[in-house]
């Protein structure tokens, strides 16, 4: 009651009364009866207590304690960083840099929560162009260990040493060691068992830790950096100046023969991409080397990784991933870095245009790969010299099927045929413009243009024979080439048909019969949406009636016996491949995923200009070295590997 007459003389008196106190005055009328406790219950943490919540996010593992002091150690411009761990990091993780150091004052301040020398203003966390911000790792650490600092900056005479136990300071004193900063983080959680708990056998510590470091010396090639455990130098690496001779010190030549150069996009886009990326064929079983650096910075973002799988397509395996050592630089202003307390991830302000550069840099990067490979083909014989150098013997005869024809009816035998005449096979290869013409017929461009462009009027390999009527044997400039002859025609044609799809269509076969069949409303409107697709993938469908659709065409080379079925398996295949993917990349997908009936079954035995042909429209693919599945379509064994194996070699 009292209440209420104080809310009428309130509102009497003349005060504006916003919403908020109306809502907190009528909240306190309806609980008249409300009891407030003599003490509140809400109560401002420790500062020891704060960290110790902050670590629980900041310092997940031995892992992040590297991470963090490595990070400090780049903001401090060092030019060499030293890692030593001692069982797994769990009982010694030391950092030693050669930075700017910190005097007294700085020293101390920087155990502070909420400390630090890189930003001051909210305007500066807009444009953070540091790797750290946060002012929390280092009483996050010290807060959970045995935590020792010292440091000195150049000019200084003396350096300072700070110990702290569990986050309390127990001295602090001058010292003597070298300029630059030392940090000592010993016994790891030795306060919080029940975190202590969580951690992993020492194995498993010491390689998160190790690539945690690999992350960092990839991203600043500049920077010598050594890890050593338990007394064992693990690696030592020089600086460098450029981002190559770092992957080769790391990971050996063998990968970097494998990489290429990202194409940047290109000038006009906000992002730029450079690094270096693994060749078509080229993968993991595991993330470990798909590095993306956004700003320096080493992150995981489901839209790059998303993207990367989407530029690399057709080129990855299934269940693998790419190798990539990606840098994206863009403004300061168009990423996000705080939305991870270790930093580990970051929010893009565009993400579809970050997407879409991504993918384009990573096609055109592969396809420019295609020019390099090429150049391995070149003849190691005499030029001038074209006939083959084996029997025919070693090409069983098929018959009256000449050419491998993907999509057309065979061509008259007489148009790729040189030498006798009489309808068999020459011994010889034919003339240089039949095989052209026979190339340019399926690719549909002239066969000048191609013999400008890929100098096919000489021949680039020199084909020895068929291994168990499935590899092709071919010899090159490097040595022994072997060409899995159903991949390369998987290829072959899943490109010709992308082409196809891209221009007027697939060409489609009615069927005798049109059907009729239902699908489930999701399923329903998936085919509505995607029917457009569908149609330049060849695929006569359309709707009948409520979820009802007819087909009534199909792509000409597919063999199918029951359409019904065929779509349904399309369907589902398509659906689980489709989400957020482009129509075009819709279509690509159905081609993989029917373009292997129809390639030349592994041991079809092939005649020897099909086999040159089929190589010859192999080295005119884009992405020729894998099939549509990622599977190689060759490997190349070099004369130097053979001479190793036979002891020619050391
Ligand atoms: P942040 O890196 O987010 O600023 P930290 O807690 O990691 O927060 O470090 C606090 C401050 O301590 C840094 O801003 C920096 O000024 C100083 N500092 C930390 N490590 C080093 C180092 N190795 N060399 C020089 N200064 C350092
Ligand atoms: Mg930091």
């Amino acid at each position: 009651m009292r209440n209420k007459r104080a809310l009428k003389a309130r509102l009497n008196s003349g005060f504006a009364v916003d919403a908020i106190s109306f809502v907190w005055f009528s909240f306190a009328i309806i609980n008249s009866n409300f009891k407030i406790e003599p003490m509140s219950r809400i109560r401002l943490l420790p500062e020891i207590l704060a960290s110790q919540v902050a670590a629980g996010e900041v310092v997940e593992r031995p892992a992040s304690v590297v991470k963090e002091l490595v990070e400090n150690s780049i903001d401090a411009e060092a030019r060499r960083i030293e890692v030593s761990i001692r069982r797994g990091g769990i009982s010694l993780v030391r950092v030693v840099d050669d930075g700017c150091g910190m005097d007294r004052d700085d020293a101390l301040l920087s155990l502070e929560r909420h400390a630090t020398s890189k930003i001051r203003t909210a305007a500066d966390l807009t444009a953070v162009a540091t790797l750290g911000f946060r002012g929390e790792a280092l009483p996050s650490i010290a807060s959970v260990s045995r935590f020792r600092l010292t440091t000195r900056e150049p000019a200084a005479i003396v350096g300072t040493e700070i110990i702290v136990a569990g986050g309390r300071i127990e001295t602090v004193r001058d010292s003597g060691e070298a300029p630059g900063t030392q940090v000592e983080v010993r016994s790891i959680f030795y306060n919080l068992p029940a975190r202590r708990k969580f951690l992993r056998s020492e194995n498993t510590e010491s390689r998160n830790i190790e690539h945690q470091l690999h992350l960092q010396a990839i991203g600043h090639p500049n920077i010598a950096f050594a890890l050593v455990r338990d007394d064992r130098i693990v690696f030592q690496l020089p600086a460098v100046s450029n981002l190559l001779e770092r992957i080769r010190d790391l990971h050996g030549n063998d990968l970097v023969e494998r990489l290429i150069p990202v194409q940047e996009p290109s000038a006009s886009r906000r992002v730029r991409i450079r690094g270096l990326i693994g060749q078509a064929g080229v993968s993991r079983q595991s993330r470990d080397q798909q590095l993306v650096f956004v700003n320096g910075r080493a992150i995981e973002n489901p839209v790059l990784t998303a993207a990367l799988r989407e530029g690399y397509h057709t080129a990855l395996m299934k269940g693998q991933y790419p190798v990539t050592f990606l840098f994206l630089d863009l403004d300061p202003a168009a990423v996000d870095v705080n939305v991870h307390p270790a930093k580990r991830e970051v929010r893009f302000r565009d993400p579809a245009s970050v997407r879409e550069a991504v993918v384009e840099t990573i096609r055109q990067t592969l396809e420019s790969g295609r020019r390099q490979w090429q150049q391995q083909f070149q003849k190691p014989i005499d030029s001038g010299d074209i006939s083959p150098p084996v029997p025919e013997s070693s090409f069983p005869s098929r018959g009256n099927r000449p050419d491998v024809s993907y999509l057309e009816p065979p061509p008259e035998p007489s148009s790729v045929q040189t030498g006798t005449g009489n309808g068999e096979q020459s011994i010889y290869p034919p003339a240089d413009a039949d095989r052209l013409a026979a190339t340019s017929a399926v690719r549909g461009v002239s066969a000048e243009q191609i013999a400008r462009d890929n100098k096919i009027g000489s021949q680039q390999f020199q084909i020895i024979g068929i291994l168990n009527k499935l590899y092709v044997l071919m010899e090159n400039q490097d040595g022994l080439v072997l060409v899995d002859q159903h991949a390369a025609h998987e290829r072959i044609l899943f490109e010709e048909l992308r082409r196809r799809m891209e221009a007027q269509g697939v060409p489609s076969q009615r069927l005798l019969l049109a059907q009729t069949f239902e699908l489930a409303p999701r399923d329903a409107e998936w085919v509505e949406q995607n029917s457009a697709t569908l149609q330049k993938m060849g695929i006569g469908i359309e709707l009948f009636g409520q979820n009802t659709f007819k087909i009534d065409s199909l792509p000409t080379f597919l063999e199918v016996s029951d359409p019904v079925t065929f779509m349904r398996k399309v369907i589902d295949g398509l659906k689980t491949a489709s989400n957020g993917s482009s129509p075009l990349r819709l279509g690509e997908e159905m081609i993989a995923k029917t373009v292997c009936r129809h390639a030349v079954k592994a041991n079809d035995p092939l005649g020897y200009l099909e086999v040159e042909k089929l190589i010859n429209d192999l080295l005119q693919c884009d992405l020729p070295y894998c099939c549509p599945h990622g599977r190689p379509t060759m490997i190349q064994i070099s004369l130097t590997e053979l001479e190793k194996k036979f002891g020619r070699k050391v």
